[in-house]
């Protein structure tokens, strides 16, 4: 930073001191607005009231910005822990269940099986009726747990061999009750239920409910075959009210809708704010599984905006494709081995090509300290992700004018007249019921009708 040391370098730098145009101080204070009024809800999580009142604020925020919304809702079954632990000479341990076991609460003879709770393991102690302990590793829980119901058991507890907690899923049904410790709380029971027996009481209380989750659907009336699918999840985890994870992108997103709205790129763009991803990308798989698979196809290109408030870096991960057109559209982001672990994951299942922006990690990630972000970065996200839509939108107008039958269609569509070209792919025909401009389109059958 300059220090001014006469008063001419202090009135040139009073001149000098507002780096960023007034217009991008407003739109990364309106981007910073936006986190904060969906912080201010409270913990988003998927089927609460806070996540519906965020639904409803992006509702707003993309009407008053000139799009069409939806919002599509959807169902899952959730499992959750209600307080599981095991108690054992005089000690209560608390742990995990794991997603899928059984509640149920039986007091009985604690027996440490050696091994890791193969068949063969199960044979070298007398485990019927006993609640049983083995170390985690080898073979899957589930194996581990019909193993032990197999034996007779009554209820099974798991012994990370990993440093921390335990949080897993059983990926099956089964009959007893399955708790996870941590090494450091479980290990003794390995050593001394070996030695001496004793007994204990198991409590898994679990319960599983059915979820409804909000998609948050916008795009100009009309406009029923994007090129990009912009997205961002708005849910948050539990005593989390995820600043960063991720009011950051579903903000980024909706920027970009407002800086789209009134150019002719807008015409070639949905966006969706994703709820559900925190139980399992529920709100795009559900997304893309509804959607007609020429419809998903067409997609040029998904981009997924999480975690994009901290850290000075913006990273790209995703399809190489797009990275590249990132890279050429910002040369200061970087790429990085995405792992898959949001919502573009569900496209890319589907074969669309996907960009993930992501600032990496945030030390209060998933923690009741993730409440604020910094907007310019959020800023920053926004002009990236406009010059990519920029450069989608090009590649894919090239591709169009290749094609041979191009038909425009004038339609009335939420009481105003819409000009809409419709590319026709060989095989396919005008269908009047896929013109409609409302999520309820994807639900019929359109591709070549
Ligand atoms: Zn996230």
């Amino acid at each position: 930073m300059l220090i001014a040391s006469t008063w001419w370098q202090a009135a040139l730098a009073a001149v000098l001191i507002p780096i960023m145009p007034p217009d991008v101080v407003e739109r990364s204070s309106r981007s910073g607005a936006d986190v904060r009024a969906l912080v201010a809800l409270g913990p988003r999580v998927t089927g609460t009231s806070a996540a519906e009142q965020a639904a409803a604020y992006l509702t707003a925020q993309y009407r008053e910005a000139g799009y069409t919304t939806e919002v599509q809702t959807f169902t899952y079954p959730k499992f959750e822990d209600l307080g599981s632990s095991l108690s054992a000479a005089g000690e209560r341990l608390t742990g995990r269940a794991l997603s899928g076991s059984l509640a149920a609460s039986p007091t009985a003879l604690l027996v440490a099986v050696p091994g890791v709770g193969q068949p063969a393991d199960f044979e070298k102690a007398s485990v019927k009726g006993a609640i049983v302990v083995v170390r985690r590793g080898q073979i899957p829980f589930l194996a581990k747990a019909r193993n032990a119901t197999a034996a007779g058991a009554v209820g099974l507890v798991i012994v990370n061999s990993e440093p921390g907690e335990l949080y897993g899923t059983l990926g099956g049904e089964v009959a007893i009750p399955v708790l996870a410790l941590s090494g450091k709380r479980g290990s003794p029971l390995l050593v001394n239920s070996e030695q001496a027996p004793t007994r204990a009481g198991l409590v898994v209380d679990t319960r599983k409910r059915t979820i409804t989750g909000r998609n948050v659907i916008a795009h100009l009336p009309g406009i029923s075959r994007p090129d990009v699918l912009l997205g961002a999840h708005y849910d948050s985890v539990p005593d989390a009210p995820g600043a960063n994870d991720n009011a950051s992108g579903t903000a980024v997103v909706l920027e970009l809708a407002r800086r789209l709205a009134g150019t002719t790129l807008a015409d070639r763009v949905w966006f969706v704010a994703f709820d559900g991803e925190e139980d399992g990308l529920q709100g795009s798989r559900d997304f893309v599984n509804r959607a007609e698979s020429a419809w998903v196809k067409g997609l040029k290109g998904m981009l997924n905006f999480d975690m994009v408030g901290i850290n000075d870096k913006l990273l790209v991960g995703g399809s190489s494709p797009l990275v590249a057109v990132a890279q050429a559209a910002d040369s200061t982001v970087s790429p990085f081995r995405d792992n898959g672990l949001s919502d573009h994951r569900s496209f890319t299942a589907q074969g669309v090509p996907a960009l993930f922006f992501y600032r990496g990690q945030d030390p209060n990630y998933h923690k009741p300290g993730d409440t604020s972000v910094n907007p310019k970065l959020l800023e920053a996200t926004t002009e990236v992700g406009l010059e990519v839509v920029r450069r989608l939108v090009a590649t894919s107008q090239q591709d169009a004018l290749a094609q041979p039958l191009v038909r425009s269609k004038r339609m009335l569509a939420g009481g105003a007249l819409f000009s809409h070209h419709q590319v026709l792919l060989p095989g396919q025909s005008w269908n009047a019921g896929c013109s409609t401009p409302t999520w309820s389109w994807l639900q019929q059958p359109c591709a070549g009708a």
